[in-house]
């Protein structure tokens, strides 16, 4: 396995590939790499010839309040995991190979952007889409595979494929949570052990959402009210979000019909954590 820092070298070794008309998959992550990254890397083993997993912090993505400068890195522990798992190329880029001096293209969506995450990030998707473009163009895959876990995400960049006409198939994969139920997150070192217990309110949250949606409820207000009754009950949880959306607009429903995303964002002290669980209802 190779870590590839410059565009022009990673561009030479796929387009070998791609004439000896070998099948690339690519996983895009931020690294700091865990259980839930490894899925979708084996999941990209198994359905093409050769996988590139990009580790890039993305510096758009993240507001000016956030934490692009504390994110966790480990590119030594994350080239061995990717070895592990099957990769053939770390794509690991400087921020400069990335946007070069002078850089001032976006790639903005409306819409399905306004809404969950993108409300109390207003700059993120842009940044998201920006980066998963470029990655697009750059590594040229067949197929590209996005946890459920940031299903917002999955939505807008599943929407971008299909508006901006990129040929590469977009491949959804479970959430992968801790034996407790925390789901799977690089941001979950953040949190000290008083934290890490009440961190498990999120997925407390969701499994009674599940059920109560399972067990026939259809009011949103309903669900999402006795959701955040759970999620208040923890002093050191602070709600940014607990939302139930259309699961193909992003929009808000009040009645629990089609496929519907419930999706949660809550403050373990300084940690944003999120998760979510989708519904299908005939
Ligand atoms: P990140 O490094 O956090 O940007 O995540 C890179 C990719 O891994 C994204 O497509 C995430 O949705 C996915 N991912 C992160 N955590 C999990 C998880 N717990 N289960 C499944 N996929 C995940």
């Amino acid at each position: 396995m190779k870590i590839i820092s410059a565009v022009t070298e990673i561009r030479e070794i796929i387009k070998e590939w791609k004439r000896n008309g070998l099948k690339v998959g690519l996983v895009p992550t931020m690294g700091y790499l865990h259980e839930g990254h490894l899925s979708l890397i084996k999941k990209a083993v198994s359905e093409n010839d050769r996988v590139v997993v990009s580790i890039f912090v993305n510096p758009t993505q993240f507001g000016p309040n956030e934490d692009y400068e504390t994110y966790p890195r480990d590119i030594n522990k994350d080239s061995a995991l990717c070895e592990s798992a099957g990769a053939d190329i770390i794509f690991h880029p400087e921020v400069s190979e990335m946007y070069p001096k002078g850089a001032c293209t976006y790639v903005n969506m409306t819409g399905l952007t306004d809404a969950l995450c993108g409300k109390s990030r207003p700059t993120h998707f842009q940044g998201v889409c920006t980066v998963v473009s470029k990655l697009f163009n750059i590594t040229t895959p067949d197929n590209a595979y996005f946890g459920q876990k940031d299903a917002q995400q999955l939505a807008v960049i599943k929407r971008m494929v299909k508006d901006l006409n990129f040929d590469i198939n977009i491949t959804g994969c479970p959430i992968i949570r801790e034996e407790d139920g925390l789901a799977k997150s690089s941001r979950n070192t953040y949190l000290n052990e008083e934290e890490r217990k009440a961190a498990l309110v999120l997925h407390s949250a969701i499994t009674c959402g599940q059920s109560l949606v399972n067990d026939g409820e259809r009011n949103a207000s309903v669900v999402i009210n006795r959701m955040k009754d759970i999620i208040n009950a923890e002093p050191l949880a602070k709600i940014d979000y607990v939302e139930i959306v259309d699961m193909n607009t992003m929009e808000s429903v009040s009645v629990i019909q089609g496929e519907i995303l419930c999706a949660i964002a809550v403050y373990i002290g300084k940690t944003r954590l999120i998760d979510n669980f989708i519904a299908n209802v005939g």
